[in-house]
This record gives structure tokens, C-alpha cells and sequence, in this order.
């Protein structure tokens, strides 16, 4: 795998690797790209199947449930199904060993995701959510949340139900819907919190496999740099983003073991 990357990339790899073995305050984004590699599709690769159709955008908003509960319900449970059986690639595993190895160093380690899927929590990390996780329902109503069938049923999701019946509130007779940040929505702010703070006193941003498209997570990596910080992205397609001090143009899965390596040489 990394012989499939230019001398160029792995000289970049190298930079990123003397700049973060120096500085002790990291602070992580991820997005969708760093699932891509574990089989869940991004939002910006074409839909599938029945939901062909239909842009993900569209979907995951108030206005789509509110017009057709039922619709937003059955794309959500066929992206439960989607993503049950899913595992941490090698991504989830080294940004993991990474802040097991920060927290005994006594280093400030954040890492913060704008994913749903349980994948970084599957490999040992603790993350911040800034849109809330697949797993977990509430009512749109009253907020009431209601018990997950995956936490309530064997760590494996295999006894979830997927059917794709809305169910009702028990207090207000409101739909249940899942315990997701919609578009146009406001982020949880506990989470908001941490994460803006996290930006605010890193010496170094890793935004991690996101289009950097989707406001307020986006702005994260601005905050960083108007304090100072040095931003790296990795990503395969680099976004138009000019605040970029380090860029790792390959899959998240290849350059995040060797950008450890790469570390671990220098200590
Ligand atoms: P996005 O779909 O807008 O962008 C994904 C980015 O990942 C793209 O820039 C792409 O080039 C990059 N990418 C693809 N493969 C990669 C790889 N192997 N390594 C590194 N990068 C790779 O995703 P986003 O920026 O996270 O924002 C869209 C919204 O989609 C988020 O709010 C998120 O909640 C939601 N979403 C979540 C999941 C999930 O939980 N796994 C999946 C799809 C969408
Ligand atoms: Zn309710």
C-alpha cells in the first residue's frame, strides 16, 4: 500500500511527521472519507439501489421528514443496515493508538468526528460527535430519547430490527427518528463546545476525509489557524481550502500508519 504512494506524498509525510512529534496539543476532524475505506459510502458518492434517486442532502433534513416521515425512516434504517456489520479500518485504529498514546505521554490529544457510525468508539477512541450517532433514536417532538435497539440488543447490531415502520412517542405520540444533526439543524452544544475549544488551543489541525463543506464543523480548522495552529488535511481529493498548511493527498487508511511510523522514528 505505501508503495503505491509518490516520493513526493512520503516526503509530505515526513513534514507532518517533524512538525507533530514537536508540538503537544492535537486536535482531530474527521468526516466520511475515514469510514470510506470500512465500505460506508460518503455523501458525496452516489446513492444506491432504491435511494438512487435521491440526493443524501435532501434526506437528511427537517423540512424532508416533516413532508414524509416515513421516507426519512426507511433511508435510515436501510443505512443502519448498511452499516452494522461495518469495522474500523486501519484509520480508526491508528488515530485510536495515537491518543492511547498522547493520554500517557500527558499529551492534549481531541479527537472530533462529524460521522454517526460508531466506527472510532469501535477501535478504543473517545470522540466528540458533533452529528450525533446513527445508533441512538429520539422523539422529533419532544426530544424524548428512546432506548437504541443496538444497545439494548447484542454488541453485534445482528438482532436490530430494519423495518422500515415509523414508530411513535409513548409521551407525545411524535415520530422517533434518529438521533442525527440535520441539516439545518443546531449541534448538540456540549459538543460544539468541546470541539471549538479543542481548535481554539491546538498547535496542530488534522481535518481528516472531509469535503470541508459542511458549516460549523468547517470552520473548525479556521479557528485553529487564526490561533496559530499549523492545519495538515489528508485527503485523497485536497479541497479548495487555502488555510492548508500540510496536504496528504491519499486515503486516510495508508497515510495514517505511516505518519505514526514516521513519528515513532523521530522519538
Ligand atoms: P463528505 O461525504 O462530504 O466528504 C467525504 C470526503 O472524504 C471527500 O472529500 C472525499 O474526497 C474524502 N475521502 C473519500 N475517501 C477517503 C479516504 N479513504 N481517506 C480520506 N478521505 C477520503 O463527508 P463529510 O465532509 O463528513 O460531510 C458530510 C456529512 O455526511 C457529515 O455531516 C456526516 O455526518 C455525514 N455522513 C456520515 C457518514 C458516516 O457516519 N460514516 C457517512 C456519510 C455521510
Ligand atoms: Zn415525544
Amino acid at each position: 500500500m505505501v508503495a503505491e504512494l509518490s516520493p513526493k506524498l512520503i516526503a509530505e509525510v515526513q513534514r507532518a511527521a517533524e512538525l507533530l512529534a514537536v508540538q503537544s496539543r492535537i486536535c482531530i476532524l474527521t468526516g466520511a472519507g475515514v469510514s470510506a475505506e470500512s465500505g460506508i459510502p460518503t455523501f458525496r458518492d452516489k446513492q444506491t439501489g432504491l435511494w438512487e434517486q435521491y440526493r443524501a442532502e435532501d434526506l437528511a433534513s427537517p423540512n424532508a421528514f416533516a413532508r414524509d416521515p416515513r421516507l426519512v425512516w426507511s433511508w435510515y434504517q436501510w443505512r443502519r443496515q448498511l452499516v452494522h456489520d461495518k469495522k474500523p479500518n486501519p484509520a480508526h485504529h491508528t488515530l485510536a493508538q495515537w491518543q492511547q498514546d498522547a493520554i500517557e505521554n500527558k499529551k492534549s490529544f481531541t479527537l472530533i468526528t462529524q460521522n454517526v457510525d460508531d466506527l472510532h468508539e469501535q477501535a478504543g477512541s473517545m470522540t466528540t460527535h458533533l452529528h450525533g450517532h446513527l445508533w441512538r433514536n429520539r422523539c422529533h417532538d419532544c426530544g424524548t430519547p428512546y432506548p437504541n435497539k443496538a444497545e439494548t440488543l447484542d454488541s453485534n447490531k445482528k438482532s436490530i430490527n430494519f423495518d422500515d415502520s415509523l414508530i411513535s412517542c409513548q409521551q407525545c405520540s411524535g415520530y422517533i427518528r434518529p438521533d442525527i444533526v440535520w441539516f439545518g439543524e443546531a449541534l448538540p452544544v456540549q459538543a460544539w463546545q468541546t470541539a471549538e475549544n479543542a481548535a481554539a488551543s491546538c498547535d496542530v489541525f488534522i481535518s481528516i476525509g472531509t469535503s470541508s463543506l459542511v458549516y460549523p464543523a468547517a470552520g473548525l480548522a479556521q479557528l485553529a489557524q487564526q490561533n496559530g495552529a499549523k492545519v495538515i488535511e489528508i485527503n485523497p481529493n485536497p479541497t479548495p481550502n487555502t488555510i492548508v498548511d500540510i496536504t496528504l493527498a491519499a486515503n486516510a487508511g495508508v497515510v495514517l500508519p505511516l505518519l505514526m511510523q514516521k513519528m515513532a522514528a523521530l522519538t
